[in-house]
């Protein structure tokens, strides 16, 4: 990810004084502030791109932690204004007095909704659930609104959750706004709720939440089920719920992105005869015929056996089996009587196929 220098997006140097970092900032958002600039998406990147260079500048301690380590060091805490809704910059961070000469507030009437937080949940899934995808039902602890909560509009505010505040200095007039200290800028207050609710009227209620698991997903995937998170309080917008997948191992199967992988041992008589040796697949067992003479390291390939492909489920993987040949260790007088006898009789003597894969060729194969 290339972001931006915030000392770039504001126009200033490096050693700017917090006046020049707030009238940088200033000069940028009264530019590309959305009631100048409506329906301009171009603008309204430049407007929260300012926001969060301004946020981050302003902060002395966050400043620190940028000039040392760069975007790195803020971690996720600078709060990428990306992902942000624009009512949130504009009311919230309690930078909503920038705008000095009438902006901000006075315009903009709208009514802020607070969004529930997102919950987080892990989910573990078997092989078979992630070859056919599944729907889960899951059981959820989540915040949601109380029966019998009220909410009025703050009379502070009107509901703003913003005051201004107009002063007159050397015969200029300039109007302030800041963040309501009554509702702390949500704009409504709780008129009545139940005694068992949280200062916000909400409470903690278990859920059961279905969560439809596409074909092909894999650990460390992330699904976002809109709006079945925590819901809002002061009936805002419901949170998100994220699920986290996780692969349950498989006793036999190794999965290799669509591919799976089985390892097979035969003994060396089989491997001489041929023979046929049970396998199991994701989903069943299946026979198959092992041909006399194989080679030790020979891959076998099921097509179409393996997991498909998130994006395009009817590809699917293979399923590939590595012939292992196993050697006993021990054996007895007259077996190795056999053995010594044919030492070096000419049905035993190493004939390469050239048209064999060679090794190199085979590691290829079982990537692809
Ligand atoms: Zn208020």
């Amino acid at each position: 990810m290339d972001k931006k220098d915030y000392y770039e997006i504001l126009g200033i140097s490096k050693n700017a004084n917090s006046q020049e970092i707030k009238k940088a900032y200033r000069k940028l958002a009264v530019k590309y502030h959305p009631d100048k600039n409506p329906d301009d998406k171009q603008a309204e990147e430049k407007f929260k791109e300012a926001a969060e260079a301004y946020s981050v500048l302003s902060n002395s301690e966050k400043r620190q932690k940028y000039d040392q380590f760069g975007h790195q060091g803020l971690g996720g805490t600078s709060g990428g204004f990306g992902n942000m809704d624009m009512e949130d910059i504009l009311k919230g961070f309690g930078f909503g007095d920038i705008f000095g000469g009438g902006f901000a507030g006075g315009s903009r009437r709208r009514e802020r909704s607070i969004k529930g937080s997102n919950l987080r949940i892990k989910l573990s899934l078997n092989l078979e659930e992630i070859t056919e995808g599944v729907t889960k039902k899951i059981k959820v602890k989540k915040l949601i609104q109380a029966d019998n909560v009220t909410y009025s509009t703050c009379s502070t505010c009107n509901g703003r959750g913003q005051i201004a505040r107009v002063t007159n200095t050397f015969g200029i007039q300039m109007q302030t706004n800041s963040t309501c200290h009554d509702c702390k800028g949500i704009g409504k207050k709780v008129n009545s709720k139940p005694s068992f609710s949280d200062h916000n009227g909400m409470i903690l209620k278990e859920v059961t939440t279905e969560i439809e698991i596409p074909p092909g997903i894999s650990e460390g995937m992330q699904l976002k089920i809109q709006g079945e998170g925590n819901a809002g309080p002061f009936d805002g917008i419901d949170g998100d719920l994220i699920v986290l997948i996780e692969e349950k191992k498989h006793s036999e199967l190794i999965r290799d992105g669509i591919n799976i992988h089985h390892e097979l041992y035969i003994n060396i008589s089989e491997a001489i005869l041929g023979c046929k040796k049970e396998i199991p697949t994701i989903n069943s067992r299946v026979q198959i015929s092992i041909p006399s003479g194989i080679d030790n390291g020979k891959i076998l390939r099921l097509q179409s056996k393996g997991i498909p492909d998130i994006n395009y489920p009817q590809n699917k993987g293979d399923l590939l089996i590595h012939v292992n040949v196993w050697t006993p260790k021990k054996i007895n007088t007259e077996q190795k009587e056999f053995f010594k006898q044919n030492l070096h009789s000419k049905e035993f003597i190493p004939k390469i196929d050239k048209n064999q894969q060679s090794f190199f060729e085979k590691v290829k194969d079982m990537f692809n």
